[in-house]
């Protein structure tokens, strides 16, 4: 019911619209007209209970706008039966309606506030543009024929200027609506509509009335109608309640904005090619001319100024990128020198840290074995760390070269998990193991051993005593899939992309002091995308862990 109430109430009304214009002589009649402006009314106020949006006021502004216009109408068409006498002019009808642009004028303006905040003042210079040439053409035809006739007292002139320059206070806001960003839903379309359609009304009876053309009841009150129905109507559409929402939407020059630009460039020569007699709307139009090419020049310098600055950013971020690039290529460089100057040293104090710890330069005390014990495992740790950043360096610099055989990927899956069983044991974690037959694949055995060894290790190393690891393998659809499970931390959702990233190591594996570099699963990923595969995970945190490995079988024998 609330998202349908806007063509519900187009529904209703239509009939007695159709009975106003075309029906029987009796429903051609002032009420019947003020009693469809009232609807509008109506429809506002309701549309704002009905979808409570935030710029609540705009929206009352707008049914105080409408409300004007009917109160206008009603005592226009009962000043005689009232006051007895015929309606002049001014009245305090026309006072009335005078107040319709106003209200709906400052409407707009709240609605536009709220989506155009924190906008570049170049978007002010296209609705200006438009209202200048509006504005030149309401003065030309709809205002300086009262202006310039000296049979008009003061307050009839006045009273005529002041219509059409409140039809343009609301076209202009209603430009500036148009032109500027925010959120663009049905109401949106359907409010902008109706006022474009009162401003063409209105123009229209403007004219008629310089020509003594118009007559009440006609089709052009259908004009007035459209605008009444369409503004209940859009005030009922649930899109009305995001009617003042920003969204970005810069100024940005398009194939159309830059149509209607033109066009309102024109207008000042087309009305100039006129020849208008006065010299007074000669000057206004030379005005107008000057004004409206200085705005075009105005906004083209802006946004020549914009696009050079946009490059000036362009050329400054290439230079920081290339400049980031040769600072990452000297760090690949340098800690490629240092683990390859790191290595043989590391290897020779491996070598005789196991020579003293087997007894070769005589028997230890207990105190001295364990220090060396805790000296080789540090070493054992940075050997393997100086292994990793070797490896990583070689990937970047040549790739992977493989050894391919042919290997059972089940065998070899079980060979890293019992590696991985004196570790688990003493952590007090179960492992288990399947695999559906041999899983035969063309891939280099010592990289799937290692690519293996780190996805196992993690999984027993980031699951707490008591938990359970398993390692399934099998075949599906041409590929090898090897599956490790865990029941262990689990990684946060927000964090789950970039575990295969360099160096980076979760909050939950720094919060429990758990070991490491960040750099197993990179090396994985790279060993199972060099055999042509991928690797995967999925995790919930504090419930456990899945990292899915597919290698392609292709080149295995069956
Ligand atoms: P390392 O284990 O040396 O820190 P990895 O590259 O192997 O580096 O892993 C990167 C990070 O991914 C780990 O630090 C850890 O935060 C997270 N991680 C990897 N495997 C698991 C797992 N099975 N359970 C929870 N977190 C994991």
């Amino acid at each position: 019911m609330r998202a349908r109430a806007w063509w519900i109430f187009l529904l209703v009304m239509a009939p007695v619209v159709g009975l106003y214009l075309f029906g029987p002589h009796a429903f051609n009649a002032g009420p019947v007209f003020n009693g469809i402006g009232l609807s509008a009314v109506v429809a506002i106020v309701a549309g704002v209970r009905l979808h409570r949006p935030r710029a609540r006021l705009a929206w009352y502004l707008f049914a105080a706008g409408q409300a004007l216009f009917v109160a206008g109408d009603v005592l226009a068409y009962n000043y005689e039966r009232i006051f007895g006498g015929p309606l002049p002019f001014p009245s305090i009808a026309d006072a009335l309606y005078l107040g319709v642009g106003p209200a709906i004028a400052a409407g707009l303006v709240l609605l536009i506030r709220g989506r155009n905040r924190g906008e570049a003042r170049a978007a002010l210079i296209d609705p200006l543009i438009i209202s200048t040439a509006i504005g030149l053409l309401s003065w030309i035809f709809l205002m300086a024929p009262y202006a310039f006739d000296t049979t008009l007292s003061l307050p009839v002139k006045l009273t005529s200027i002041l219509y059409p320059l409140m039809d343009l206070l609301i076209l202009s806001a209603a430009v500036r609506l148009a032109f500027g960003g925010g959120h663009r839903g049905k109401s949106y379309y359907l409010m902008l509509t109706s006022i474009c359609v009162l401003f063409g009304t209105d123009g229209v009876y403007g004219w008629l009335q310089l020509h003594g053309g118009y007559q009440t009841g006609g089709l052009l009150d259908g004009g007035w109608i459209l605008f009444y129905l369409l503004f209940g109507a859009a005030a009922l559409h649930p899109s009305m309640a995001t009617a003042d929402v920003a969204t970005a939407a810069p100024a940005r020059l398009t194939r159309t904005r830059v149509a209607v630009l033109t066009a309102a460039t024109f207008v000042a020569p087309a009305t100039g090619l006129l020849g208008p007699e006065r010299t007074t709307d000669r000057l206004v139009i030379a005005g107008s001319a000057i004004v409206l090419f200085s705005l075009v020049l105005l906004r083209m310098v802006g946004s020549v100024q914009q696009h050079e600055s946009a490059v000036a950013r362009m050329r400054a971020l290439q230079e920081t990128t290339d400049r980031m690039r040769e600072l990452d290529r000297l760090k690949d460089h340098f800690v490629a020198t240092v683990s390859h100057e790191l290595r043989t040293p590391l290897t020779s104090i491996h070598g005789y840290l196991d020579l003293v710890l087997g007894g070769d330069s005589g028997s230890l005390e207990d105190e001295q074995r364990r220090f060396l014990l805790i000296a080789d495992r540090n070493t054992d740790r940075l050997q393997k760390l100086v292994e990793d950043l070797l490896f990583i360096s070689e990937l970047d610099a040549n790739g992977l070269t493989l050894e391919l055989t042919d290997l059972d990927l089940g065998s070899l899956a079980h060979e890293s998990l019992e590696s991985a069983r004196p570790r688990a044991e003493a952590d007090g974690i179960s492992l288990g193991f399947s695999s559906t037959s041999p899983v035969h694949l063309s891939g280099d055995r010592v990289r799937l051993g290692q690519l293996l060894d780190n996805v196992i290790s993690n999984a027993v190393k980031f699951t707490p005593r008591g938990g359970n690891v398993s390692v399934r393998v099998a075949r599906s659809n041409g590929s090898a899939v090897l599956e490790i499970e865990d029941t262990g931390l689990g990684i946060a959702t927000d964090e789950q992309a970039q575990v295969f990233d360099r160096f980076f190591r979760t909050q939950a594996a720094g919060d429990h002091a758990i070991q490491g570099t960040g750099l197993g699963l990179s090396i994985s990923q790279g060993i199972a995308q060099a055999h042509g595969g991928l690797i995967g995970v999925t995790s919930e945190e504090n419930v456990g862990t899945t990292f899915r490995v597919e290698l392609p079988v292709h080149a295995a024998i069956t």
